[in-house]
């Protein structure tokens, strides 16, 4: 969502709260407002499309009927067919604007919803495509316009799973699931799904359009971009980590969409996050190993003692100053090499850190400090 968007939304959404001045007040203490971080500014060389200010998105044509849409912070995908539509994910920042995009190209109906995962802040828009009254001008059978129509939903059986704990009516339950590979092809169009295990969640699938060699995984590269916090919210970072393997091994794709920001990726942008990562992986090695010595900095004695001398009896206390310590000597090494090669470094690399080491100690048992005695 935009800045602006953001803005005025909060706006009205405190106006519109008209408050009682004889009511009980029972809030919590308001917290204290740090003062607005100010962070390295985004170059002209980082920044990509503009996002037209009166419709609020921006659509990228790939030929061959393949279009991304954007809103400046999320993306969906549309495949044109000969039968229809088929449209993947439909982030709720986007919501109906994904509709206007599409009618701006065709009016063809929409026949298929694919959801690339069960996240919301992805497929959240789902239930404005499959509850709505589908036009179908001319061909309308009743010549009034409008009728519906049934969208067929796919994905994973892991994403059906992770849907059905927590029946969001924003997320209806996928019609059509399936555990390895599923071939979609609806007149002229083609998408190829695969499931290649955990990275950023179960169930978050590989989408590839062969005839247009568009390839969408979506929270796992960030074309440009530092990844969002804790590597994009990531559940399984050793799955996280081949997954760039998987994409530049396994697909001969030219265009990457990855769910997020404002313009679509190449190779190239994939090659450089796996460069990232592994710098990020290598830095907070080196910071595990250092915290096991007597470094005067990150040496665990040094910085431990202290803390759990003023909290006896208190763990998590110098747990928690370890984790800051490391996390923060580990993102100001990475970003030694990367704030200048990456939008964004300097916003979440502590919390990138502190991902990778605690996926260091307890995924690959480098424990450091922790280790047998
Ligand atoms: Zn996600």
């Amino acid at each position: 969502m935009q800045i602006s968007v953001l803005l005025a939304l909060l706006v009205s959404t405190a106006s519109s709260h008209v408050i009682n001045p004889h009511a009980p007040q029972a809030r919590a203490p308001a917290p204290a407002l740090a003062p607005a971080p100010q962070y390295r500014p985004i170059t002209a060389s980082q920044a990509g499309p503009a996002i037209p200010a009166s419709t609020g998105y921006y659509t990228e044509s790939f030929g061959g009927g393949a279009y991304m849409v954007t809103d400046g912070s999320y993306q969906a995908l549309f495949l044109v067919s000969t039968e229809g539509v088929i449209v993947v994910d439909c982030p709720p920042t986007i919501g109906m604007k994904l509709i206007y995009a599409i009618g701006n190209v065709t009016d063809q109906p929409i026949t298929h919803l694919v959801y690339s995962h069960s996240h919301a802040d992805h497929i959240g828009g789902a239930v404005l495509l499959v509850n709505r009254t589908q036009d179908y001008g001319k061909d309308n059978e009743n010549g009034k316009g409008g009728r519906r129509e049934e969208i067929v939903t796919i994905a994973h059986a892991e994403t059906a799973r992770l849907l059905s704990q927590v029946a969001d009516p924003n997320r209806p339950t996928p019609q059509k699931t399936f555990r390895d590979t599923y071939t979609l092809r609806s007149g002229n169009q083609t998408l190829e799904l695969s499931y290649k295990g955990q990275n950023h969640l179960d169930g978050n699938i590989f989408i590839f359009a062969p005839q247009q060699k568009v390839l969408m995984l979506v929270d796992v590269v960030y074309p440009g971009w530092t990844p969002f916090s804790r590597l994009g919210q990531v559940m399984n970072v050793p799955g996280f980590i081949a997954a760039h393997d998987q994409i530049l091994d396994e697909y001969n794709f030219e265009h990457f969409v990855g769910g997020h920001l404002d313009r679509s990726g190449v190779r190239a942008d994939v090659e450089i996050q796996r460069e990232y990562v592994r710098d990020l992986y290598d830095n907070c090695a080196e910071t595990i190993r250092l915290s096991a010595t007597d470094d005067p900095v990150l040496g665990a004695a040094n910085v431990l003692g202290p803390v759990a001398a003023l909290n006896p009896e208190n763990p998590w206390a110098a747990f928690d100053v370890y984790l800051k310590v490391t996390s923060e000597y580990c993102a100001n090494l990475t970003n030694a090499k990367w704030i200048d090669r990456l939008a964004g470094s300097d916003v979440f690399q502590v919390e990138n850190a502190e991902t990778m080491i605690e996926s260091l100690r307890i995924d690959y048992g480098v424990l450091g400090p922790f280790a047998n005695t």
